[in-house]
């Protein structure tokens, strides 16, 4: 599933093809693409149509563009969303849901996911906390590359929770983008095992953990993204490659780049964790 840094990437796609541009024709071709619309394809298609883009923005794993009727057009990506820019006139995708054309002619931006837990949707803004965001992410707390993202803040509430520290990064009202890989990866370079808890956590090793994780997905949004599977790309097709840089996230059995021990897999909520039994123990 895509986090933080593919959907940065995708994002930044947005930002230089779609944004300044005014939509003429939108083409839903899978209702379930656009079933977060309650209103149905009809009043999504007549009210993006005319519109134009101004900005594109993210919160987490959740990315929008605005529009000059004070709407925004959020993007999930689900687990196999794709959001493409391609030619007028190139062949359709086999998993193509929606089509977005554009008053200039130029390449429409199409909305292709296999698996159909994505989608597209449109929703009024608010202000929270002095940022304007999309209604259905006004929960979604801050990201760690958000300039305004307060990591005292963040720290005292991960340390008041009694819960496990994986448990913690992954709640998307804690703190918002980190997923399974880049959990597991800030977790084994902060030598900490994913079930040790919140409240016994010192002050000192959760802030170390949160830089991990900002540092973690910093350096993988510049390498594109990981591609967890064939389906994560960016708008121009090309899939990322901090899947390379890896340390413990799909390892198993692979020694540890530090202690050379090898990695272990563990259940984790229908998923899985990868850790190193020497750097992370468990108490
Ligand atoms: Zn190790």
């Amino acid at each position: 599933m895509p986090e933080l840094p593919e959907v940065e990437v995708v994002r930044r796609g947005l930002d230089e093809h779609v944004v300044g541009r005014t939509i003429t024709k939108v083409d839903v071709f899978h209702p379930r693409a656009i079933r977060r619309h309650v209103p149905g394809a009809i009043d999504f298609a007549s009210r993006l149509t005319g519109r134009t883009v101004l900005a594109s923005d993210r919160r987490g794993k959740y990315m929008w563009v605005g529009l000059d009727s004070q709407e925004a057009l959020i993007a999930h990506l689900g687990m196999s969303g794709q959001l493409l820019v391609q030619p007028v006139g190139a062949p359709d995708e086999t998993h193509l849901r929606v089509r977005l054309r554009f008053a200039d002619g130029g390449p429409e931006l199409r909305f292709v996911d296999q698996r159909t837990f994505g989608g597209l949707s449109l929703a009024e803004l608010t202000e929270v906390d002095g940022t304007t965001l999309p209604v259905p992410v006004a929960h979604i707390a801050r990201d760690p590359l958000d300039p305004k993202f307060d990591v005292g803040k963040v720290i005292a509430a991960i340390r008041r929770r009694h819960t496990e520290i994986k448990r913690a990064l992954l709640d998307q009202n804690l703190v918002s983008g980190i997923g399974n890989i880049y959990a597991d990866e800030a977790l084994w370079r902060a030598k900490l095992h994913g079930t040790r808890p919140t409240d016994k956590l010192s002050r000192a090793k959760v802030t170390e953990l949160l830089a991990a994780a900002t540092q973690v997905m910093r350096e993988a949004l510049g390498q594109g993204g990981t591609s967890f599977d064939a389906l994560y790309v960016n708008v121009n097709g090309q899939s990322g490659y901090f899947d390379r840089s890896l340390a413990v996230y799909g390892q198993e059995g692979l020694p540890c780049a530090r202690c050379g021990r090898p990695i272990r897999r563990e259940p984790f909520m229908n998923r899985s964790s990868y850790s190193c039994p020497r750097c992370q123990r468990r108490v």
